[in-house]
């Protein structure tokens, strides 16, 4: 029905955003899976409407502003509302080399996705929680995105684009109102292409730590909205 809450997560093609979104249809949400490669976004939507999950594709390159406001358009037009919005999408371009050594392009293309992309998603994405005074924005970071990691040298790209995240995450927060909160999550090290098949967690595990924060959100109403940074040991 028009009731169902709605939500939306980049990057849903694969890895941890494919299970977020399995997991939230599972939940009762209608969920739109956004992926920049069509072919690839319509076939992993149409694995879980095979499975009778409400779930629907829409296309979305992050890196791309004239994307993010068609796929806010195509949104707005089909569901007129966003409940719960998820910036999974992601990139890890880092070689071994350090920040100031490395080809300048690896950070701007990192930043380009992790930071800026999001600050896109979230620009285009708000007014559709503000025409109904709810919302729940959640940003998946990094611990590589703590101040305390800052100290070492390495993952430069990767580290600086979720620490600024984090910080986009906080002012953010600080600048909404009403029912709609902000927050930004560690999944913790995740076995997908991105984490490799070392991880000890698997997506599906990751996807529920997530998820345990929105449910936090909607239990705690009166809270303030600020950043909550849910540590990597998967103790949940
Ligand atoms: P994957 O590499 O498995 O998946 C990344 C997803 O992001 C893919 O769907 C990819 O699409 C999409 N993506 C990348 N760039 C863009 C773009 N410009 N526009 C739209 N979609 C894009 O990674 P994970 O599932 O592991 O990562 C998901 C999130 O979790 C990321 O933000 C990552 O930083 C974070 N994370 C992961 C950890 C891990 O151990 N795996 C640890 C901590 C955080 P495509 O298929 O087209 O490339």
């Amino acid at each position: 029905s028009q009731d169902k809450q709605v939500a939306l997560v980049t990057g849903g093609n694969r890895g941890i955003g494919y299970e977020l979104i399995n997991q939230l249809a599972l939940k009762g949400f209608k969920v739109i899976l956004a992926s920049r490669n069509p072919e690839m976004g319509h076939e992993a939507a149409q694995k879980l409407m095979d499975s009778n999950l409400d779930v629907s594709f829409v296309e979305m390159d992050v890196d791309n502003q004239e994307s993010i406001s068609q796929a806010a358009i195509t949104v707005s037009e089909r569901y007129e509302r966003l409940d719960v919005l998820i910036n999974n999408a992601g990139v890890y371009l880092d070689k071994k080399e350090k920040l100031l050594a490395m080809d300048p392009d690896i950070l701007e293309k990192t930043m380009a996705t992790n930071f800026f992309g999001v600050y896109h998603v979230i620009r285009s994405f708000i007014p559709l929680m503000e025409k109904h005074g709810y919302g729940r924005i959640i940003n998946v970071s990094s611990e590589y995105g703590a101040m305390s990691e800052m100290s070492y040298p390495g993952v430069g790209a990767y580290k600086l684009s979720k620490f600024a995240l984090n910080g986009l995450t906080r002012l953010v927060a600080a600048e909404i109102y009403g029912d709609i909160k902000i927050n930004a999550v560690d999944p913790g090290w995740v076995s997908s292409d991105m984490g490799g098949p070392s991880a000890p967690r698997t997506p599906k595990q990751a996807a529920q730590s997530i998820l345990w924060l929105r449910r936090l959100d909607l239990k705690d109403r009166t809270g303030d909205s600020s950043e909550v940074e849910n540590k990597s040991n998967g103790n949940i």
